[in-house]
């Protein structure tokens, strides 16, 4: 595990196998959802996600549902959003 983000904190394993940043703005995505729910939902209607992105990400989240794979696609999403907007 990467990271994780429970009860408003977001902890990251200091052994991840992706960068930090990243693991930053994935984990920034789970406190969007949670804390600007009608952003994140905004965010997942533009993001038009395929069955095909779906399937994708269920090989390595088999035990997720299609709607928790959706949360995981737009979070790991977070990190290229950020870096192409200068955030
Ligand atoms: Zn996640």
């Amino acid at each position: 595990m990467n990271g994780a983000h429970r009860s408003g904190i977001s902890y990251y394993n200091i052994d991840a196998t992706f960068s930090h940043e990243f693991v930053y703005w994935h984990e920034f995505g789970h406190w969007l959802k949670n804390n600007q729910p009608e952003l994140f939902q905004e965010m997942l209607d533009a993001a038009e996600i395929t069955d095909e992105q779906i399937a994708e990400k269920k090989k390595s989240r088999p035990e997720l549902t299609d709607d928790e794979l959706r949360e995981e696609i737009i979070c790991d999403a977070m990190s290229g959003v950020a870096r192409r907007t200068g955030l």
